[in-house]
C-alpha cells in the first residue's frame, strides 16, 4: 500500500456531482408550497414506475397493512400520511443514483449500511419520542451519499481511501487524514445544490459533530447513533462500535447499555422489509441479535485486554486468556438470559421493569410529556388447558400467543412476558383511544391464533387491563401503574373475560375507570 505523505486539496467539480433524479427534484418543488394535494404528490411520483412500485410495496407492506390491497398512488398516499409519503418517494428517488454505478465502490456496503442506518434512525427518533422520526429516516438513508459523490468526483483517490482504511465504508477521520476532507463537506455541497430542505442538509452534513448543528442537533445525535448501529453490521471492529454505541445513546438519550441492545436487536425485521421494499440486496444477512453478542464478546476481550495492557508483566497470561473467553462467552449468554424469556423469545419481566422506570423518568424530567399506557394480558383460563392437554401443549399456547400479538404491534410499542400466562405492553405515546386500540387489537389478534394439537385446532382467548398517564411524580408510580392496570385486568375477568379495561392513572387518586 502506498500511502501518500501529503494528500492536496480539491476543489470540486460541481457538474461531477451526481444529479438529482426528477421525480426528487418535482417532491422538493411541491414540498416548498403549502398547497399541494395528494394527487399533485402522486402525479410526480408516478411518472417513474420503478419508484411507484416501490411506494405500492410500501404501503402494502406489513407496518401499514390494511384490510384491502393499495393498488394507486393516491391511496397510498392517503394511507402512508403526506409526510410520510413525501419523505418515503424522495429517499426511493435519491436512492436511485446508485443504479447504473459501476465504479468500485463497495455499493452492497454502502446498501447494507444506509439501509439499517434509515430504520435505525428511525426507530430510535420513535424510541425517544423525537419528533423528527421522518427526517431521521431520510437522512440516515443519506447519511453517506457524500461518499457515493467521492467515489464520482475524486475516483482514483477515493480508491486509495479505501486500501488505507480498515473499514468497509471509510470513517470520516480516515477521510480526513488522507483527503483533508470528509464526506460531511461533500454531502453539505450536493444536498445544497439538490435543494433539499435546510434541516435535511444541516444533519446530513453535521452529524458527526451534533452541537454545532443548530436547528439540526437532535436529528444529529439521531443519526450519530443510528450510524454506529449501521457500523456493527458491516465494521469488524465491532465490540469497539458498540461501546461508542453506548456512550452516545446513554450521554444523549439517557438509555442504558440494556435498553440499546433491545433496540438493536429489534430492527431486524425493519431492515430487511425495507431492502425489500428498495429491491436492494444486502450483505448475507446476520441476525441482529448475533451481531449485537458478537460485538458485546469484542467489549468484553477490549476492556480485558487494556486491563492486561496495564499489568502486563506480572499477570499468567495464558490464564487471562481463557479467563477472557470464558467471560466473553458468559457475557453473550448472560445477555441473551438477562433479557430474554428463554419460552417465547420476547422481552422479559427485568426488561419490562427498566422500560417501565425510564418511560416514567423521561416525563418526571421534563423530556417528554406525552401520555403513555401499560397493558396487561392474562389468557384466560390457562390452567384448564394445562390440565387438559399437558404442560408442553400450554408451553406452545404461550409461545402462539407471543408470536401472534409481537408482530401485530407497532414499533414503538414494547412487548414483554410479565410472567406465568401473563403479558405486558408499554404503549408509547397514547392516550385513552390509542390503548384502547391497541389493546383491543391485541385481543382480538389473540382470539384468532390457531395452536395445532394431534390435528385439533385449539382456541385461546384473553382478558386486559390497561392504564394510561402523562402525570407522575415518581419513578415507583410505575409500580402504581401496573397496579392499576391490574385492577381493570381483574374487572375484564369479572365481567366474563376476553374483554378489555381500562383507568386513567393520576399520581395519588387513581380510583376511576370504565369499561
Ligand atoms: P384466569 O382466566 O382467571 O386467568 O384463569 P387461569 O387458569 O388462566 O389462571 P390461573 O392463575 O389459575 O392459572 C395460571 C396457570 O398458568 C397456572 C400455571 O401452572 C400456568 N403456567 C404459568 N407459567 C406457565 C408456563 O410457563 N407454562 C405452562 N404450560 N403453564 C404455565
Ligand atoms: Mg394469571
Ligand atoms: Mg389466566
Amino acid at each position: 500500500m502506498n500511502l501518500p505523505l501529503q494528500s492536496s486539496v480539491f476543489s470540486i467539480d460541481p457538474d461531477k456531482l451526481p444529479s438529482l433524479p426528477s421525480v426528487a427534484i418535482e417532491i422538493v418543488r411541491l414540498s416548498k408550497s403549502d398547497e399541494v394535494s395528494l394527487d399533485e404528490f402522486a402525479n410526480a411520483v408516478a411518472i417513474d414506475p420503478s419508484i411507484t412500485t416501490k411506494m405500492l410495496r410500501l404501503a402494502n407492506s406489513a407496518r401499514y397493512q390494511r384490510n384491502q390491497e393499495v393498488t394507486d398512488l393516491t391511496r397510498a398516499c392517503f394511507v402512508l400520511g403526506m409526510r410520510t409519503f413525501k419523505i418515503m418517494a424522495l429517499g426511493f428517488s435519491v436512492a436511485k443514483i446508485t443504479d447504473k454505478d459501476k465504479s468500485e465502490f463497495d455499493l452492497t456496503a454502502y446498501w447494507t449500511h444506509s439501509i439499517a442506518c434509515a430504520v435505525a434512525a428511525r426507530e430510535f427518533a420513535r424510541l425517544v419520542n423525537s419528533q423528527y422520526a421522518n427526517e431521521a429516516f431520510i437522512c440516515g438513508l443519506l447519511s453517506r451519499i457524500g461518499q457515493l459523490a467521492m467515489m464520482r468526483v475524486i475516483p482514483e483517490r477515493y480508491e486509495e481511501l479505501m486500501e488505507f482504511s480498515a473499514a468497509r465504508l471509510p470513517t470520516a477521520d480516515d477521510e480526513f487524514h488522507l483527503l483533508k476532507m470528509t464526506h460531511h463537506d461533500l454531502a453539505k455541497t450536493l444536498l445544497t445544490k439538490w435543494g433539499l430542505p435546510k434541516l435535511l442538509v444541516d444533519a446530513v452534513s453535521g452529524w458527526r459533530e451534533p452541537e454545532f448543528a443548530g436547528e439540526a442537533e437532535e436529528v444529529c445525535k439521531i443519526l450519530r447513533v443510528a450510524d454506529h448501529v449501521a457500523r456493527i453490521t458491516t465494521d469488524s471492529e465491532k465490540g469497539e462500535v458498540l461501546q461508542q454505541l453506548h456512550e452516545f445513546a446513554g450521554l444523549d438519550f439517557g438509555l442504558t447499555p440494556d435498553e440499546v441492545d433491545l433496540y438493536v436487536v429489534d430492527l431486524n425485521d425493519e431492515v430487511i422489509a425495507l431492502a425489500r421494499v428498495l429491491d436492494v440486496k444486502l450483505e448475507d444477512q446476520t441476525e441482529y441479535q448475533d451481531l449485537i453478542n458478537s460485538a458485546r464478546e469484542q467489549m468484553v476481550e477490549i476492556s480485558l485486554q487494556a486491563a492486561l495492557d496495564l499489568e502486563s508483566t506480572s499477570v499468567d497470561l495464558e490464564k487471562e486468556r481463557q479467563r477472557s473467553i470464558k467471560l466473553a462467552d458468559e457475557s453473550k449468554e448472560n445477555l441473551v438470559k438477562s433479557q430474554i424469556d428463554a419460552l417465547t423469545g420476547v422481552a422479559n419481566r427485568g426488561v419490562f421493569d427498566e422500560k417501565l422506570r425510564h418511560s416514567i423518568q423521561l416525563r418526571i424530567q421534563g423530556n417528554v410529556n406525552s401520555c403513555f399506557g401499560v397493558v396487561m394480558i392474562d389468557v384466560d383460563h390457562f390452567k384448564l388447558f394445562n390440565d387438559s392437554y399437558g404442560h408442553l401443549v400450554g408451553d406452545k399456547v404461550l409461545v402462539e400467543v407471543a408470536k401472534a400479538v409481537k408482530k401485530s404491534l407497532r414499533p414503538t410499542d414494547f412487548f414483554a412476558r410479565y410472567g406465568g400466562e401473563e403479558f405486558v405492553i408499554v404503549v408509547g405515546e397514547c392516550g385513552k383511544h390509542e390503548i384502547e386500540l391497541v389493546a383491543e387489537r391485541t385481543r382480538k389478534i389473540i382470539e384468532s391464533v390457531e395452536i395445532e394439537n394431534e390435528g385439533d385446532l385449539l382456541k385461546v382467548t384473553a382478558s386486559a387491563g390497561g392504564a394510561y398517564g402523562n402525570r407522575f411524580n415518581n419513578v415507583s408510580d410505575g409500580v402504581e401503574m401496573v397496579r392499576l392496570a391490574d385492577k381493570c385486568l381483574y374487572q375484564s375477568k369479572e365481567s366474563g373475560r376476553n374483554q378489555c379495561t381500562f383507568a386513567e392513572f393520576t399520581p395519588r387518586a387513581c380510583q376511576s375507570s370504565s369499561s
